[in-house]
């Protein structure tokens, strides 16, 4: 090969390509409607989500409302995605799934027939008007830490700089009647 044609590493076309993957989380709630098949139905659509692969699933707990109007009984999971699109794509992803699942924005802490957060996205922090990663209350409320720890035990909040196992044991420290 003369000189001319010759590619350097950065120049060959393979390499910039394959944007690299990330482990990220996204935590799952319904209570309206079938909330199993409400879960699992967002979790096939996740899936399909071109650039994301579901690779852990948690079990379906079932959890009480926090917050909003009274209303019935969550069920909530969460799951662990390989994600090589960019956090803002994902959010709007996830919002197309809420809306083909027949979700109707009342606000927040309405009942609703899916809701699908970001938890983590890698080690990244955003701070942006629509995103915010982690999830600011994540560490405050169980029905996503449960959930989150079975399957992400070792995953580290960015911020806090904790494992999900230790917010978790922190959160139950603080929750349990002295
Ligand atoms: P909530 O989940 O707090 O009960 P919604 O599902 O109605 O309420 O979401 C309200 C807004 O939260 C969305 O329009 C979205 O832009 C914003 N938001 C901020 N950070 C996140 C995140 N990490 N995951 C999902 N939505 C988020
Ligand atoms: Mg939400």
């Amino acid at each position: 090969m003369d000189e001319k044609t010759k590619l350097t590493a950065d120049e060959y076309p393979i390499s910039a390509a394959a944007p690299p993957a990330l482990l990220a989380y996204i935590a799952l709630g319904a209570n309206l409607g079938d909330r199993e098949q409400n879960l699992k139905a967002a979790i096939e659509k996740i899936g399909e989500i071109s650039g994301v692969r579901v690779t852990k699933v948690s079990a379906f707990f079932e959890t009480e409302p926090v917050g909003g109007p009274p209303q019935g009984m969550y069920l909530n999971a969460a799951v662990e995605i390989d994600c090589t699109i960019p956090a803002g794509q994902l959010l709007r992803e996830l919002q197309g799934v809420e809306k083909e699942l027949g979700r109707k924005r009342l606000g927040k802490c309405f009942p609703r027939t899916i809701d699908l957060d970001i938890l983590l996205f890698g080690s990244e922090v955003i701070d942006e008007m629509d995103l915010k990663v982690p999830h600011p209350r994540m560490h405050d409320r169980a029905f996503v830490l449960d959930p989150l720890n079975e399957i992400a035990p070792n995953a580290i909040h960015p911020i806090l700089g904790l494992t999900v196992a230790e917010l978790t044991r922190m959160y139950r420290e603080r929750h349990t009647d002295k």
